[in-house]
């Protein structure tokens, strides 16, 4: 089993409501509720977050096929939205979207970027059906152990690790499980060791810059 993303997206809220920050591998933003849900609209909603993930996604694999094929169509606009029904007594979402080429396409390209834009990933990961597993954790559920120098420390929680051995293959200067202290915080260089706690899938690796705290 291997997760897609590199590095597992982090998210946080405080008392502020209902601003959650959500980091991902390049960044931050905000997401929000609507104000009608006692939010302040500071950033797009959960069921906007959903949409946009496969709006992209479609996006994206029209312009990968239609790259590929060399055609001429530099603009391609989507809308999404989505609705509840109940079925059977489940609550049953349906996502539309409305792709729309702002240049000339024939009816034979017509038919076949339809039946692209249905295939794109995330468009099939949610028709097969997802099952969402939710771990729950208090802070002192969780072993933590420190790993530090002067200038930095490597925190690890063993619970969160998946075993995906990308740390210990990709810097064994730092990493090895062979030995009870396993991670070395001097066997390279600081920006080197943060580069590769980047890429733990698990969140079971965290780097502390001890000059610099927030970095
Ligand atoms: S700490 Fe992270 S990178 Fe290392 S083995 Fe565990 S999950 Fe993989």
């Amino acid at each position: 089993m291997e997760y897609i993303l590199d590095k597992p997206l982090h998210g946080t809220i405080g008392t502020e409501k209902y601003q959650c920050t959500i980091e991902w591998r390049n960044g931050k933003f905000i997401s929000d509720e609507p104000v009608k849900a006692g939010g302040k609209e500071l950033g797009p909603d959960p069921n906007t977050l959903l949409l946009s993930s496969i709006a992209s996604c479609t996006l994206i694999t029209l312009r990968m096929y239609i790259d590929r094929k060399g055609w001429i169509i530099p603009e391609i606009a989507v809308n999404a939205n989505s609705y509840l029904e109940t079925i059977e007594g489940k609550k049953r979402c349906t996502i539309d979207q409305d792709v729309l080429f702002k240049s000339p396409v024939t009816d034979e390209q017509k038919i076949r970027l339809q039946e692209i834009a249905a295939q794109c990933p995330i468009s099939k990961i949610l028709e097969n059906g997802i099952k969402v597993r939710t771990f729950v954790f208090r802070d002192t559920d969780t072993k933590v152990i420190h790993y530090s120098n002067e200038e930095i420390s490597v925190v690890w929680r063993p619970e969160f690790c998946q075993h995906s051995t990308r740390c210990w293959t990709q810097l064994p200067e730092v990493f090895d499980p062979k030995i009870k202290k396993w991670i070395n915080p001097d066997g390279a260089p600081a920006e080197r060791i943060d580069q590769q706690i980047r890429k733990c899938p698990s969140g079971a690796l965290s780097f502390i810059n001890k000059k610099n705290p927030g970095s």
